[in-house]
């Protein structure tokens, strides 16, 4: 098959971080895709980690997983979501993995004897991961890390003003992030920072084509045309971000300023309009006078702000498919407390790592069990689900995982010879197929006999016990291809009562949800 010619945009940021240059990356992408557009999204990065997957989720919010076992941090979340889209390792990249296959090429003597630069070298490395293929995409999206000025930064920043006059300057659009701050005194928004860093980019060579501005309020024409004319940029090409309540309802808001038409116009493609009547539906949805859900999580990491970010949104995705708020109580597993549970429509254990709350988690389980009030495991939340089980309802009272205890009857432990799975017991990242049992809720739910989820863990329930299980009333219902590692369990004798070993969050979509969140949703607004 040919592969088309893809146009590109850059997303940079000024002034401060933390703008949502990712959400706004991908609203915009959002817009292109609603004309028909195939889009893809990456994300670069200035820092020196050779991956994200050593960085503490304690500064990044969550561990993002891809379907090929990436561990990434939750931009691609966001775009994976946003996009309706699937990324890889190659769409995070990181300047720390630049550098590392840069020196490791260096190590073998590949440059022949040359001196090894940030520019060629560098430079040229980056610039093959921005143009690396990407499913016949017919744009290609890339958020740069960080912001404009930082010493990181400045690497990419000349590989993408290369990148634009390689690739011709129209096949190229450069989008800058910024920030009009408000001054009470005054009563004025000021232009002034996005002035200064409009011009801080311009130092490296690249004139931005479209502004974003971030402001509590919309840019009046007067502040459009002050920042066009002193950033070089016509005043119908400086967008307004304004504050909303939800990031679904930024493409509205980019589409009600002719946002695509400034991107059109820049590319030379016809100006249409676009059929945006998914992000309609998540607007609707967040007006409506709906019903309350109240679930509770019963998890450990409530003061890492976006360590539970994408079950949260799975949450979310499940209330606009059911039509119904969904209102999550987090409830402290190492404080945990059964009256805590008490009123909740259904309760969710998510994953986690370490031995921290774990006793409350195995509580919360039983309570939901013993309650009949709707259960869904996470990982973690499947693994205390089976201690439990095994310990109270089969009598096997030293149940647990060698996570936890070594001296333990392990019904959760290493299984070491599992293909794929490296024998010294580091995890199990990405996809994996799961085949479902006949009969079971799990097929009710999926509706396929074969899915796929991702998954990060290093512990697995052990498939000798699923006689026990089996005997005392907890079906396995999902397992891998070979039938030795068990995926999915349930309790045919509850209204609702379901644990994955995988993290099905990551595939949640707000426009068409995740069938287990889905149906957990519904099985608690019966309850
Ligand atoms: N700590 C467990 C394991 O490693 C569960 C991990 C998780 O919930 N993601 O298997």
């Amino acid at each position: 098959m040919e592969q088309k010619s893809p146009k590109y945009i850059f997303i940079t940021g000024g002034v401060v971080s933390s703008l949502g240059k990712g959400v706004a990356a991908v609203s915009l992408g959002a817009l292109l895709q609603s004309r028909g557009y195939a889009v893809h999204s990456r994300k670069f990065d200035g820092y020196l980690n050779v991956d994200p997957g050593t960085m503490s989720p304690l500064q990044h919010g969550e561990v993002y997983v891809t379907d090929d076992g990436f561990e990434t941090d939750l931009d691609l979340g966001y775009y994976e979501r946003f996009l309706d889209i699937k990324l890889s390792r190659n769409d995070s990249v990181s300047g720390g993995r630049v550098y590392w296959e840069v020196l490791n090429a260096e190590r073998r003597g590949d440059y022949l004897g040359a001196t090894v630069q940030t520019i060629p070298h560098i430079t040229d490395k980056i610039k093959e991961y921005i143009a690396a293929p990407a499913d016949n995409a017919d744009f290609i999206i890339c958020e740069l890390g960080g912001t404009v000025g930082d010493m990181e930064a400045n690497v990419l920043l000349e590989s993408i003003r290369q990148f634009a006059n390689d690739i011709g300057r129209r096949n190229v659009m450069f989008v800058h992030l910024t920030l009009a701050p408000y001054l009470e005194q005054s009563g004025e928004l000021k232009t002034k920072p996005t002035q200064q860093s409009t011009r801080l980019l311009l130092e490296s060579g690249i004139q931005a084509d479209m502004l974003i501005v971030r402001s509590p309020r919309m840019l009046e024409q007067s502040e459009r045309e002050k920042i066009g004319l002193f950033c070089n940029l016509p005043e119908r090409s400086v967008i307004s971000g304004v504050n909303v309540d939800n990031i679904y309802k930024i493409p509205l808001a980019y589409e009600a300023q002719d946002m695509f038409a400034r991107a059109a116009e820049h590319f030379g493609l016809e100006n249409k309009a676009g059929d945006l009547s998914r992000f309609h539906r998540i607007e609707k949805y967040l007006s409506g006078d709906l019903q309350e859900v109240e679930i509770a999580m019963v998890g450990k990491y409530f003061d890492v702000p976006d360590a539970y970010k994408s079950l949260n949104e799975a949450l979310f995705h499940a209330g606009i498919q059911n039509n119904v708020r969904v209102k999550i109580k987090k409830v402290d597993a190492e404080k945990f407390d059964p009256k805590d549970l008490a009123g909740v429509s259904a309760i969710l254990v998510p994953g986690g790592f370490g031995a921290r709350g774990i006793d409350g988690k195995i509580a919360a389980a039983e309570y939901a069990r013993e309650n009949k009030i709707p259960y869904l495991g996470i990982c973690l939340g499947m693994q205390v689900a089976v201690i439990e089980f095994m310990r109270n309802v089969a009598g096997i009272k030293n149940a647990h995982s060698t996570e936890f205890s070594d001296k333990c009857e392990p019904v959760i432990d290493i299984m070491p010879g599992h293909d794929k799975i490296d024998l010294g017991g580091t995890l199990r990242l990405g996809a994996y197929p799961c085949f479902i049992k006949p009969g079971t809720l799990a097929e009710k739910i999926y509706g396929a006999p074969k899915i796929s989820e991702r998954h990060r863990h290093r512990y697995e329930l052990n498939i000798k016990y699923e006689n026990i299980l089996s005997a005392h009333g907890m079906v396995i219902s999902g397992k891998s291809p070979d039938g030795r590692l068990p995926e999915i369990i349930e309790i045919p004798d509850h209204p609702f009562y379901i644990a994955g070993q995988f993290h099905p969050e990551f595939q949640s979509s707000p426009y068409t949800g995740h069938p287990l969140f889905t149906a957990f949703i519904a099985a608690a607004l019966k309850s």
